[in-house]
């Protein structure tokens, strides 16, 4: 009865076998995140793996590597004043990304500043066109705001992108 472990553990630990995949194992973390990687169209072909923070990074990094694309869910949700403090700290790191221009729309850099604050990451390959707007929610209480323009003379992009 006593120090029975509850929590759901990372589906990549060591401490099980093998993992998942062949990436590279954490020791035993509790898990905290659950990673979708879609091959082709993704529609039929998906994998969901219950990881911990260090092994999902480390497959979505190896899932982008072969051209999948890949959506990561937080398993606990943020209290709302945790959720405020994390927008806070995401926005601060969003005005940089205004603050420079991109040869694409930056998805993998505003997903790194996402899932480094405890929101979800964006759903790949709806953005499109020279000019955009999308407000997608990616927290409890949280919306993405994201704009981007496509400059006539260089094809690089500008974004704004804030969290309210
Ligand atoms: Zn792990």
């Amino acid at each position: 009865m006593f120090g029975r472990d509850e929590t759901v553990r990372c589906a990549n630990r060591s401490t099980k076998g093998t993992g998942i995949g062949g990436i590279r194992q954490c020791f035993n973390n509790p898990a905290t995140v659950e990673v979708t990687v879609r091959y082709g169209d993704g529609a039929l072909e998906f994998d969901t793996h219950v990881l911990c923070d260090e092994c999902g990074a480390v497959l979505k990094g190896d899932a982008h590597s072969h051209g999948y694309s890949v959506t990561t869910k937080r398993l606990h949700g943020m209290t709302s004043a945790q959720e405020r403090k994390a927008r806070v700290k995401a926005n601060a790191k969003l005005v940089e990304l205004g603050r420079v221009y991109h040869d694409g729309l930056a998805l993998d850099k505003l997903d790194a500043i996402l899932s480094e604050n405890g929101f979800n990451t964006l759903e790949s390959a709806i953005y499109c066109g020279r000019d955009g707007r999308s407000h997608e929610q990616v927290g409890e209480r949280t919306w993405l705001s994201l704009t981007w323009h496509k400059m006539e003379q260089t094809g690089r992009y500008e974004i704004v992108a804030y969290l309210s």
